[in-house]
């Protein structure tokens, strides 16, 4: 009998700890991300410590880009350094490992190079596996310039097997890239219409051919040049089968080559203006805030008839407190990368605690419907597919010159006289973008690893993977793309 009731409790404790809404590593690696933030932006809004760690990206895993953008992000060496998948999975093992020790079970991670089309589509579809068998939700950084059988070679086997049920691609496109096939030269933002609306449609066929969701979001940089042209990139692509539009206000950082004036003129306001007046309407971000707001400014929301709503609007008190009480009791809980029948039950445990989750569900649930026009038009809107997320981001990289000086107090510990390095540091103190070191066991963000860390990290890697001994698959996109040009 003894041993039966043991089983029994043995099962019944493993069940609770499978059911837990939040892994208690990630609660704790929420607590100190918190606790790390400075106090300025520890505001209602903030989801940071509340509800997530912030984004991770890889670096120095395949630096290389064969298109050329003014501005490069990368430093000079990067494009001297081989594309290497042994190289690549390698380092990418090492830095989830890390990132999921240190940042918990659960994160969203960006597989960025550098072009990751230039790995092998069997080196791409191995990363995006060592990351999610250490529980990031990879999302992989192109410029979006591959053909159709590329992209299924990743996602399906040789054998035609599925290897991913969903995928997350973010693909940049604006008219300062340049070296795309059939376009090298775009002269405005509208020449790259039809290739952007092409990059959804491969995933659009993926969907119909092997039965694999995909996640899209569209990144641009803006700088003086392309700043007026925003506005219709936003009205264009908004119809498109992207989930989030993402511009990046240029930063003097990187390789100086391909730096230009200006870029001090183009901040997040101006974008964010842009954005509004190619949806023709506010668009509300208070809500919610991710880091600094001098970095990073997030709407999410999603797009019915042809207006776009937020989730939460921050100036309707029912829905304030609906997330402030979503971050009390839900903040932490994994909802993307969780089977359905599981986070029921991990919620479901939620309100069994916390019962009046369900009236403040409720009343957020109707202002929600009332801001659409009421449940008739919702409903019907939902049932003819007609509800699209869409969330609108603005992320403002730093320039090198401030964050060097920055990161290097920082590291000694010293808190920075000049307002401008001050500043900086606290932008770096909240960052949302980290990127992973196990040698030396650092996390660092991602402006620090870009203006500090990548030019002597890819000066190395030049004399490790010098591009005399490329790879055959390296050689041929090259090849290819010099033909296609
Ligand atoms: S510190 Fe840099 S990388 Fe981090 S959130 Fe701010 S702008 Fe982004």
């Amino acid at each position: 009998m003894a041993p039966i009731r043991s089983r029994v409790f043995t099962t019944l404790r493993r069940v609770v700890r499978a059911t837990r809404p939040v892994d208690s590593r990630t609660r704790a690696a929420l607590d100190r991300r918190w606790s790390e933030l400075p106090e300025g932006v520890k505001t209602p809004a903030q989801a940071l410590g509340r509800h997530a760690v912030g984004c991770e990206g890889t670096h120095g895993v395949f630096p290389k880009c064969n298109l050329t953008c003014t501005p490069c992000y990368h430093s000079v060496d990067a494009n001297k350094v081989r594309v290497d998948g042994e190289h690549t999975l390698r380092e990418v093992e090492s830095q989830m490992a890390f990132l999921a020790a240190e940042r918990g079970p659960r994160a969203h991670a960006q597989l960025i190079g550098g072009e990751v089309s230039l790995l092998s589509p069997e080196d791409h579809a191995a990363a995006l596996k060592i990351m999610r068998d250490h529980g990031r939700e990879p999302m992989s950084f192109t410029h979006g310039d591959f053909d159709y059988d590329y992209l299924r070679n990743v996602v399906v086997d040789a054998a035609g097997r599925r290897r991913f049920r969903r995928v997350s691609f973010a693909a940049h496109f604006d008219s300062l890239m340049r070296g795309r096939r059939g376009i090298p030269r775009p002269r405005r933002e509208s020449d790259l219409s039809d290739y952007r609306r092409r990059f959804t449609e491969m995933f659009a066929r993926l969907r119909e051919e092997h039965g694999v969701a995909a996640y899209l979001a569209h990144n641009m940089t803006v700088t003086p040049e392309n700043l007026d042209e925003v506005s219709d990139v936003v009205r264009d692509v908004v119809g498109m089968d992207y989930s989030m539009l993402s511009f990046q206000p240029a930063a003097f950082v990187g390789d100086s080559r391909r730096w230009h004036d200006g870029y001090r003129d183009v901040d997040i306001d101006a974008v964010w203006q842009q954005i509004e007046r190619g949806l023709g309407q506010r668009v509300a971000y208070g809500a919610i805030q991710f880091g600094e707001p001098r970095c990073n400014r997030t709407a999410l929301g999603f797009t019915f008839g042809d207006h776009w709503y937020p989730f939460v609007d921050a100036d309707v008190d029912a829905e304030v407190r609906a997330r402030d009480d979503f971050y009390a009791h839900l903040g932490g809980v994994n909802f993307g990368g969780t089977h359905p029948a599981l986070l029921a039950i991990r919620v479901g445990r939620v309100l069994l605690a916390y019962p009046r989750g369900y009236v403040v569900a409720a009343r957020w649930a109707g202002s929600l419907v009332r801001r659409c026009g009421g449940v008739r038009l919702l409903f019907a809107a939902l049932i003819r597919r007609e509800v699209h997320p869409m969330t609108f981001v603005v992320h403002r990289f730093m320039d090198a010159a401030d964050v060097a000086p920055a990161w290097a107090m920082m590291q000694a510990g010293t808190p920075a006289d000049d307002p401008a390095i001050r500043a900086t540091q606290e932008r770096l103190a909240a960052c949302t973008y980290t990127m992973a070191h196990p040698e030396t066991g650092k996390l660092v963000p991602a402006c620090a690893q870009h203006s500090v860390l990548d030019p002597d990290e890819n000066a190395s890697l030049r004399k490790l993977l010098p591009l005399s001994v490329a790879t055959g698959h390296d050689v041929g996109v090259r090849a290819q793309s010099r033909q296609a040009r």
